[in-house]
Formats: C-alpha cells, structure tokens, sequence
C-alpha cells in the first residue's frame, strides 16, 4: 500500500460537480481508499496567453493505493476523459484535471511520470490544500510543506467550502 497525494481542478463545465464526480470515481478505483480531502478552495487561472479563464476549483485528496504509479497515472487520466477533459492547449481551460503531486516518498521520472509533481513547490493552489490535510509530511528532498508554502510568492487563493460530495 502506497499513500499518494492526487490535486483536483476545474473550471468547466460545473466545476464543483466535476470534483464531486471525480472523488467518487476515486474513491471507486481497483486497490485504493480514499482516506482524506481537503476543503475546495477557489485561484485564478494560470495561462499562457491573455486568453481570460474562469477561475478554477482545487482540492487535494489523500489515498491509499496497491496500484503502481504509472497504473494510477492511467486510471486518473480515464477519470479525466470520462468527464469530458479535451487537451487543446497548454494550461488551457478544463473540465477536470488529475495530478499526481507524491506517490509515497518516490522520485520517479519517467517518459510520461514525473513525480513529486514538477511545478508542486510553485502553486499555493496544491501547496496550500495539500498542507491541509498533510501538515507534517517531508517532500523527497527533506523539505516541509511550511517550508515550501513560506517560500511562495502571493498568489490569491481561497477557501469556498467543505469537500463534502
Ligand atoms: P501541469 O503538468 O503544468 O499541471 P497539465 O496538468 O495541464 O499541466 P496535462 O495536459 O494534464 O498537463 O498532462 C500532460 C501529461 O503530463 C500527462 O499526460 C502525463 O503523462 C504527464 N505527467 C507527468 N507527471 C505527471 C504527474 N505527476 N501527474 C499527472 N500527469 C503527469
Ligand atoms: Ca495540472
Ligand atoms: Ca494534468
């Protein structure tokens, strides 16, 4: 068993219902509980262009898995297509988008997996709900999340509601 930390967001299509939905898809997949969920928190949207955005719902949500990493990958990214996820460009809008932020202590660096998430020590928006639920976990490189959250440039975040669907 692996406890593995999985970023949820949104800002499509009924953003609260699609991380409602993909909890509950979570929660169902093969060899894995779900054991923790932040609140939702609410962050504007990072692009690439001055294309305005919606702003985006996030969450993060503890589990325990038998499933190999590159395995996860791959069930979260059906998650993503079932729920309707068409990638058009990059950091474009989305219905639901499934990030694999620590997959136990492990560093992987693969073709398709990189893993703590690359860009995890530079979003409050998985930082912040992360440290939540996780408050004293280390990151690979014996770093603490209060660490990394105090490091953080300002980036307007807020929490809107419990993460009870
Ligand atoms: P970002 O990675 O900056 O958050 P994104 O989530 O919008 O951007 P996607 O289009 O959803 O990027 O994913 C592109 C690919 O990233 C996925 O197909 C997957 O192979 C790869 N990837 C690498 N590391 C991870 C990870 N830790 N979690 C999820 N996907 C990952
Ligand atoms: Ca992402
Ligand atoms: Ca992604």
């Amino acid at each position: 068993m692996t406890i593995c930390y999985i970023a949820l967001g949104s800002n499509l299509n009924q953003p609260l219902q699609q991380l409602n939905a993909a909890k509950q898809a979570i929660n169902n997949l093969a060899e894995t509980k779900l054991l923790a969920c932040s609140s939702i928190y609410q962050s504007q949207a990072l692009t690439l262009d001055n294309e305005p955005q919606n702003d985006y719902l996030n969450a993060v949500l503890e589990i325990e898995t038998e499933l190999a990493a590159e395995p996860l990958l791959d069930a979260l990214l059906k998650i993503e297509t079932e729920q309707g996820r068409s990638r058009q460009k990059r950091w474009g809008a989305r219905t639901l988008d499934l990030d694999i932020l620590l997959y136990g202590d492990q560093c992987i660096q693969t073709k398709r997996l990189t893993v703590p998430h690359i860009e995890l020590e530079n979003r409050k928006f998985v930082l912040l709900p992360l440290f939540q639920i996780a408050q004293n976990i280390s990151i690979p490189g014996e770093r603490t999340l209060k660490e990394l959250l105090s490091a953080i440039s300002d980036q307007k975040i807020v929490k809107v509601s419990e993460f009870n669907g």
